[in-house]
């Protein structure tokens, strides 16, 4: 319990908490999603404890909108399936419910148990340390402090509207502080290393300080990440970069040393700074796409990865041009590569990372303005993210800048002026470009990216 605690409005269950009455906090039932209501008061009806926790109580303290709605209950997963027929079973690590409303799903947890008592097998693994599994159930108390950060461990009671604190997250959220629960932050870290991410998350996001004592380890337990699977990875990778933060995530993963350890081959490109140009397409790549998610746009975890990754691609790209290859095979290996060298540490779906090897393997195509060759391309399916990538590139300096305001301007025409666009340039090239030895890296389509990065502005084009 944190010094100066408060506990003198003991529960009557005796637990050393804090209980906010209604009419002392801010949390209103019109601001939880209907669905998460419906949960809430259908497992009340059952006779069960119901308590909203974790981001969404935290936020709507914070007059924030949450992303989602997660609930604490006494009832078991298979109490929970009982209750609802919407309802599935998830996950091995730690089993939930899902109750799903069409698109929304509310995640129901059973509160978890501490580390005292007789193990049972099967219901809690620790490896190393890590925490691997963990389904022992528990009391409300024991479950608070097992969660992560005093701030996510607040729980909205829906049997009296009142907010209760066993970890000091009400001051914590008062003071803009980030704290781990407990007084062994390391060891918090080693039980789960994903908390690291999540404490730069939370920072990016709320804008808030780290706490000394959490922040000192981050810097040195970042090797404790490879130990996490790389499909869990994977999902934080999308919280940290697709959420509208991105770029604040990134500044901090790298401050703390962090970034590398997802990334391993683009923080090896970002290390080496070349005329400070990758180091500006990373983190334009990323502002780009925290701008859209700001806007409502659409944006996909493929043109993310396809920034992510573009420099240690690109590099490859470069040696395999020096070796004669032609452009698009050596783009084609160079994004094989990359992308196998990246599943060890965060895996990428087939599903992403496909269409993010075309963004990339159109980039030379792009280059081909002439003849039908254009007209072919912009039909492309993954045409319209191949294009903003190639204006991310232009506005980096690395390629030139007219390029991508030819396919703007291209996009924009009606049919008789892009004939003439691309009918102007008919013959300016010959149709088969013959490779002279040494000469491949300058050749065609290849040219855009071994060119010297140029001082260009924007594109204009968005
Ligand atoms: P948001 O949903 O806004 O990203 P959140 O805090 O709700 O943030 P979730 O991943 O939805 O994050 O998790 C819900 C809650 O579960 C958290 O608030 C926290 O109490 C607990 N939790 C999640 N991940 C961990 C973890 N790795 N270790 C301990 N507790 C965790
Ligand atoms: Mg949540």
């Amino acid at each position: 319990m944190p010094e100066g605690y408060n506990d003198s409005l003991q529960s009557p269950i005796t637990d050393p908490c804090l209980i906010v009455p209604r009419d002392q906090h801010t949390i209103s039932r019109a601001n939880i999603s209907e669905n998460a209501v419906k949960v809430l008061y259908r497992l009340k009806q059952g006779g069960y404890q119901a308590y909203l926790v974790g981001g969404g109580v935290r936020d709507l303290l914070l007059g924030r909108e949450p992303k989602d709605f997660d609930v604490a209950t006494d009832a078991t997963p298979e109490d929970v399936r009982r209750v609802f027929r919407n309802c599935r079973l998830i996950g091995r690590r730690f089993r939930l419910a899902h109750v799903h409303f069409g698109r929304e799903i509310i995640e129901v947890a059973t509160f978890r148990g501490g580390g005292d008592g007789e193990e049972v097998p099967g219901e809690r693994h620790i490896e190393n340390g890590m925490i691997v599994r963990d389904n022992r159930y528990g009391t409300r108390e024991e479950d608070a402090l097992r969660r992560d950060f005093t701030i996510n461990a607040l729980y909205y009671n829906i049997a009296d509207f009142s907010v209760i604190d066993y970890a000091g997250g009400l001051d914590d959220l008062r003071a803009g502080r980030l704290r781990l629960i407990g007084d062994d932050p390391e060891c918090r870290y080693r039980e789960d290393p994903v908390r690291m991410l999540r404490a730069v998350r939370f920072a990016a996001k709320l804008g808030f300080k780290i706490d000394p004592d959490c922040e000192r380890p981050l810097i040195e337990l970042g090797q404790l990440l490879q130990d996490v699977p790389a499909a869990r990875l994977f999902e934080e990778v999308l919280k940290l970069f697709l959420a509208g933060i991105g770029l604040e995530s990134f500044e901090k993963l790298r401050h703390y040393d962090l970034f590398g350890r997802l990334f391993p081959a683009t923080e090896e490109c970002l290390a080496h700074e070349d005329q400070s140009f990758p180091i500006t397409f990373v983190s334009r790549g990323i502002a780009n796409t925290d701008k859209r998610v700001q806007e409502g746009k659409p944006v996909t975890p493929a043109f993310l990865f396809a920034v992510l990754l573009w420099e240690p691609a690109r590099r490859r790209y470069e040696e395999l041009i020096a070796v004669d290859k032609s452009p698009f095979d050596a783009m084609v290996m160079a994004g094989g590569e990359v992308l196998s060298a990246q599943q060890s540490t965060v895996s990428i779906p087939k599903r992403f990372g496909l269409p993010m090897r075309e963004i990339w393997e159109l980039q030379p195509r792009l280059e081909q303005r002439q003849g039908k060759r254009p007209f072919r391309l912009a039909a492309h399916p993954r045409f319209r993210a191949a294009y903003d990538f190639l204006v991310l590139r232009a506005e980096s300096g690395e390629v030139d800048a007219e390029l991508a305001q030819w396919w703007t301007q291209f996009q924009e025409a009606n049919g008789e002026e892009r004939a003439g666009m691309a009918g102007a340039r008919k013959g300016k090239r010959p149709r088969r470009r013959k490779r002279r030895p040494g000469a491949a890296a300058k050749d065609g389509a290849g040219n855009a990216a071994v060119q010297a990065p140029s001082a260009t502005g924007s594109t204009g084009a968005d």
